[in-house]
């Protein structure tokens, strides 16, 4: 029986508060805390409803270590889940090690100020956390997040030796705007319009961002799509982790209306980050253009199709040569039906509501700051199958 403070009510947040809803007997005590109390309160009507379960909420600037460390003393919640922006990692931390709970997030910090995503800031805590006797769990969504376990259930249980890994998040999905996004329409646009980073012969080689292409046939019928490669946060940690990897690479698909939209956007400036003067006043471009997108909290009721996000690995076992597959599909009104979201939000709250509950059961728990492949991944993979999120293995699967 634990408290959780739950921070951020967008479509991540949301999630997270349903599914943590749906078992009492782990969470059971939940607040919901964001920077617009009124978001909170939509959710947790929308819980009572749906799981007739109540929750409470609250209004926090967790920009604000003060304001959010007296919270959470007042509060005393064993975790605090972290599903606000990147941009507010290290500020929640500091608070987390002042009033002594454990941390989760689902996303690396990043500046606001430089669009560069990087876990170092965030294990320059190591020392802090150990020192506290607390815990800092980083990246539970599903990428980085489900497909680190992926990753570390398919070395643990098909290879002596893991040589390569791809990455590979498919969106079947259709929502019928011209152009959204799935999740936060500023820390999308930055991610997806970075320069792309793979791992490659001991070394991160640099390309432009989309510059290299492939199809990709989804199993179960899914579809097929075109897959870009482009730099993803995961990569970071699983070279490190896995340091027999020689080549590391991670896939998303696009429509090409979606690239279209982003070139026409990029070639008029209006995914800068950084600040331009328009009557009188300072506009960052990226953050209007997100007041004029689709809230993607929004997206859930007209969101058709599926998602299949996985993980290819090749090595070796016992000398000789394999490939393992192993992916997650799911469909977006399934996930409608069950929590009112789509399923690019769903896939990432139910591994961050997995991972709290590992943390509160004391399946993953270790002082420090560590990264999802560091923790023994079979019990997470087997909350995968009950909670929402089945997934299913191919053997010796050829990537084309
Ligand atoms: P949203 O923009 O929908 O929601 C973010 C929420 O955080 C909003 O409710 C916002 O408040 C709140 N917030 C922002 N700043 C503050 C602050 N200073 N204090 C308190 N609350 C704040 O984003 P998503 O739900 O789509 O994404 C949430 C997180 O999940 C992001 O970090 C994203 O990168 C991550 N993510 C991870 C994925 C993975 O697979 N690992 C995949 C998708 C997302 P307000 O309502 O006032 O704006």
């Amino acid at each position: 029986m634990s408290k959780v403070v739950i921070i951020g009510a967008g479509g991540v947040g949301g999630v997270v508060a349903h599914k943590c809803a749906q078992l009492p007997a782990v969470f059971s005590d939940i607040l919901l805390a964001s920077r617009t109390e009124d978001k909170c309160k939509a959710i947790a009507a929308d819980i009572e409803k749906m799981q007739g379960r109540t929750i409470r909420t609250a209004r926090i600037d967790a920009d604000n270590v003060t304001e959010l460390a007296a919270l959470l003393r007042a509060e005393k919640p064993a975790l605090v889940i972290n599903v606000a922006l990147p941009y507010q990692d290290l500020s929640i931390m500091d608070a987390c090690l002042e009033a002594g709970v454990d941390y989760l997030d689902t996303a690396n910090y990043e500046p606001l100020e430089t669009a560069k995503f990087e876990y170092k800031w965030q294990w320059a805590y190591r020392e802090k956390f150990e020192k506290a006797g607390l815990m800092a769990l980083l990246g539970s969504g599903f990428d980085p997040g489900a497909t680190n376990v992926f990753t570390a259930w398919i070395a643990k249980h098909y290879f002596d030796e893991i040589h390569t890994l791809d990455i590979i998040d498919v969106n079947g999905g259709n929502h019928g705007y011209p152009f959204a996004t799935n999740f936060n329409p500023e820390i999308n646009i930055r991610e997806v319009t970075a320069e792309c980073r793979h791992w490659e012969n001991d070394e991160f080689v640099t390309t432009p961002p989309m510059s290299m292409k492939m199809s990709f046939t989804c199993p179960e019928g899914v579809g097929t799509y075109n897959i870009y490669r482009m730099y993803h946060e995961e990569l970071e940690s699983l070279v490190v982790n896995f340091p027999t990897l020689k080549r590391a690479q991670f896939w998303m698909s696009f429509g090409d209306n979606y690239l279209k939209h982003l070139e026409v956007l990029g070639n008029v400036g209006m995914t800068g980050i950084e600040p331009v003067e328009f009557q009188g006043q300072k506009i960052v471009p990226i953050q209007f253009l997100r007041a004029l997108l689709p809230d993607p909290a929004s997206l859930g009721p007209r969101t058709v199709g599926k998602t299949c996000i996985g993980c290819v690995v090749t090595g070796i076992k016992d000398g000789r040569e394999k490939t393992v597959y192993v992916y997650q599909i799911k469909d977006h009104q399934d996930c409608y039906r069950e929590v009112a979201s789509q399923a690019i939000s769903y896939t990432t709250g139910v591994p961050a509501m997995i991972g709290a509950k590992m943390m509160l059961e004391g399946k993953w728990k270790r002082p420090g700051v560590w990264n999802m492949e560091q923790m023994d991944p079979d019990p997470f993979m087997d909350d995968l199958n009950k909670y929402g999120l089945p997934w299913a293995v191919i053997e010796d699967y050829r990537l084309s």
